[in-house]
């Protein structure tokens, strides 16, 4: 039990064993939010606090949700497999899958991607005969998203004027077509799921009975909905447990409020908000640095973070005279890093912009060190996958015109866009989807697109086959394969139609049975929501001990032993658009914030006098970033600025690690989770306990009133 518990500093240890009560955990990077958060997981479930399918868990990514379902795994010996534990999207789809009826949703309804939604709306604007330049397809994209992430229907906004009335009633024609062709995208799954659960009242006392503790991480980038699915959720009964940190909050440009914090604290009458100040990750320069950028900010919530490890290296600063001369540099330094021993999966490579890792890319190509991008151009993103995909979606359900509209002439099967225009016309006259309305188009057109209407009845009479065998026949029939293996450079498009099998085959081993009706069917739904929602995590070489690739977006919550930050210029990062108004550098700061505090022992800095980007070549001041670390702490490698001295700086250190003893309690009458009451300290749980007898003694956690040790033969603690 307590082995739990070992290793927790004294904060750490309250907030893990608060009593039954909301709480907020506010604390800065690296102190440990997301191990208290799955340490309260592991002590609840195993003081029998709750039952494991009576806790809802929310992380921000899909890597970060496998992580903790395998920390859990190793603390608790139960099947984690199951337990609702997700990102809100992954959380949302399970909740419409299990009640797909009342949420008015086909049961094998199909997810949009952001690319397909694209798609979606472009298909729309043509069939309205409306002007693409008077209402571009991603600014009305951007409209739709940020209505639905409000919980704001197209009925229900409020126009002012023409132009919005009319970006309105795209809005509702958008909805409208979606609904038809048995699509939800991903705002939707949240939106969808929220109206289900506010609407259906016995739905919502069965779930709000089910889940006891609600437990969100990365709390300060939930948006306004995702903060009100939460509190529907968790009604008069739940405990919400959040953990966040103010100055990490990242997405406001995407309607996250860090305003949820406040707002939570005064709505739930969290009266204790547990502040973490001990980062366990970083080396005392890489600390100092974050802590130093960080307080240029105005607006925060204020606190300061400080470590017992040593100060470390100096954080090393590289002058490039071009994008290229980065690369390689870095390609030079990996490679030390490498011969020195460091595994290759410890060291990432971050930049702001997705446009930045191709040169990346091509000079690690270059110089044979393996790599991998998270949160680039995806596994289930990529062309062959997705035409893949699309037919397994037709088999799944012939009525969704996006899957249809993809693939109705890939591989080309001479239906050209004549044929397609006819049969849109069809489509509308008669109000159905373009598969429907197939037999309504006349002449040659008409039987090419029946012949087509055919392949897809005969894919779909293979419904019954086991996921990987569905996903071999429908590459096979559809004959994609043999079309890239004609094409010039299709080797690697073919290979990865073959990860696509070994996707289902592990996909089907390893979380098929989640699906709560074992039909085949619905495992080729919730394999296609998979790879939707699932997108990049799944690669070819996956495991491999590679360079690590991505934004600093993506890399939230992961932590390396060294960490490249690289075209550190303004106008890059700071990014231009952020650069404008104080808002936005406050939140680029925020970014930057996020990447130092990613590296635990090295971090390097660099920035070029000239970057090609968007097929222009780009000159660049250094960041203000660079500047706003103290010179103590930095190693210039090339000799553009004057390496000072370093500096003094403070360690705190001489902190007590707090260790829980281990000795077993016997017949004390209480046990260790049990809720109790004291007369003075008001509500708690047990601990620990040591002694017996007239000696017997235990730990409870107040919550408020704090930790204290009770000697049972005087403390009058009743059982609550
Ligand atoms: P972020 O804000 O970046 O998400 P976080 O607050 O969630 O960070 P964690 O990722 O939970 O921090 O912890 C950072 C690192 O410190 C992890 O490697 C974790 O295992 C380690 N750690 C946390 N608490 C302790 C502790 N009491 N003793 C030793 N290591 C710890
Ligand atoms: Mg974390």
């Amino acid at each position: 039990m307590s082995d739990l518990l070992r290793g927790l500093n004294p904060q750490q240890l309250a907030a893990v064993t608060l009593p039954p009560q909301h709480a907020l955990i506010l604390a800065g990077a690296g102190s440990g939010k997301t191990r208290v958060l799955t340490t309260r997981l592991a002590w609840l479930i195993s003081t029998n606090q709750v039952d494991p399918a009576g806790v809802l868990a929310v992380t921000f990514t899909n890597k970060a949700a496998k992580e903790m379902l395998t920390r859990l795994s190793a603390m608790l010996p139960i099947n984690t497999r199951g337990m609702w534990i997700g990102t809100f999207h992954g959380l949302c789809n399970r909740l419409l899958r299990a009640h797909y009826r009342d949420a008015g949703l086909p049961q094998l309804f199909q997810i949009l991607d952001s690319a397909d939604q694209l798609a979606a709306i472009k298909r729309l604007l043509k069939a309205l005969n409306i002007d693409d330049e008077k209402f571009p397809p991603r600014e009305l994209q951007h409209f739709i998203n940020a209505q639905k992430e409000q919980g704001i229907r197209a009925n229900a906004v409020e126009a002012w004027d023409g132009y919005v009335r009319q970006r309105v009633e795209l809005y509702e024609a958008y909805e409208q077509q979606c609904q038809r062709e048995g699509v939800v995208d991903f705002a939707e799954l949240l939106l969808r799921s929220y109206e289900l659960l506010s609407r259906n009242e016995p739905l919502r006392r069965h779930y709000q009975s089910r889940f006891r503790h609600i437990l969100v991480d990365e709390f300060q980038d939930t948006n306004v909905l995702q903060y009100r699915w939460l509190k529907l959720l968790a009604g008069d009964g739940a405990c919400l447990f959040c953990v966040g940190d103010d100055d990490q909050s990242i997405y406001a440009f995407r309607g996250a409020d860090v305003g949820n914090m406040r707002d939570f604290e005064r709505e739930y009458r969290v009266d204790n908000v547990i502040r973490l100040e001990q980062n366990y990750r970083s080396h005392g320069n890489i600390l100092d640095a974050a802590n130093a950028v960080i307080k240029n900010n105005l607006s925060r919530l204020g606190k300061n973070l400080w470590t017992e490890a040593g100060a470390g290296e100096p954080i090393r600063v590289f002058e490039a005279m071009s994008d290229g001369e980065e690369a390689r540099w870095m390609v030079e330094e990996i490679k030390a890093l490498v011969r020195d021993g460091h595994s290759r999966a410890e060291i990432a490579l971050l930049y702001r912009s997705n446009a930045q890792s191709r040169i990346l890319e091509h000079t690690l190509f270059s110089a044979g060190l393996p790599y991998r991008v998270y949160g680039g151009l995806r596994f289930f993103e990529r062309q062959e996958i997705k035409h893949a995909l699309a037919y397994l979606r037709l088999i799944a359900n012939p009525d969704d015109d996006t899957a249809f509209a993809r693939i109705v002439n890939f591989p080309p099967r001479g239906i050209g866009a004549r044929s397609i225009e006819q049969l849109q016309d069809a489509a509308r006259a008669a109000g159905s989807s373009l598969h429907a309305a197939i037999p309504a188009v006349p002449g040659k057109a008409g039987a090419t697109l029946a012949a087509f209407a055919a392949l897809i009845e005969k894919l779909h009479e293979a419904i019954e086959l086991p996921l990987p065998e569905l996903v071999e026949h429908a590459i096979e029939l559809s004959a994609l394969r043999s079309h890239y293996l004609t094409e010039k450079e299709g080797q690697d498009r073919v290979a990865n139609l073959d990860e696509l099998i070994n996707a289902a085959s592990s996909f089907t081993a390893e979380e098929g049975r989640v699906g709560e009706e074992g039909e085949l069917a619905a495992d080729l739904a919730s394999f296609l929501s998979h790879a939707a929602l699932e997108a990049g995590e799944h690669q070819a070489g996956e495991g491999d001990d590679a360079l690590q690739l991505m934004t600093v977006h993506s890399a939230k919550g992961l932590e390396f032993n060294a960490v490249f930050i690289s075209g550190l210029e303004e106008g890059l990062f700071p990014h231009e658009n952020g650069i404008k108004e104080d808002k936005g550098l406050e939140e680029e700061r925020r970014l930057m914030y996020v990447a130092v505090t990613r590296a635990r022992q090295r971090l390097y800095l660099s920035f070029a006098q000239t970057r090609m980007l968007h097929g222009q070549t780009r000159y660049n001041m250094p960041s203000r970033f660079i500047e706003e670390i103290p010179a103590g702490l930095v190693k210039w490698l090339t000799p553009k600025i004057k390496v000072q001295a370093p500096g003094g700086r403070q360690v705190h250190t001489g902190v007590d690690s707090y260790r829980p003893t281990t000795r077993a309690q016997s017949g004390i009458g209480f046990r260790i989770g049990q809720s109790v009451k004291h007369a003075k300290f008001g509500p708690g749980v047990i601990v620990n306990a040591e002694g017996g007898g007239n000696d017997a003694r235990v730990q409870v956690n107040f919550g408020k009133a704090g930790m204290k040790w009770l000697a049972l033969s005087v403390a009058k603690l009743d059982a609550a």
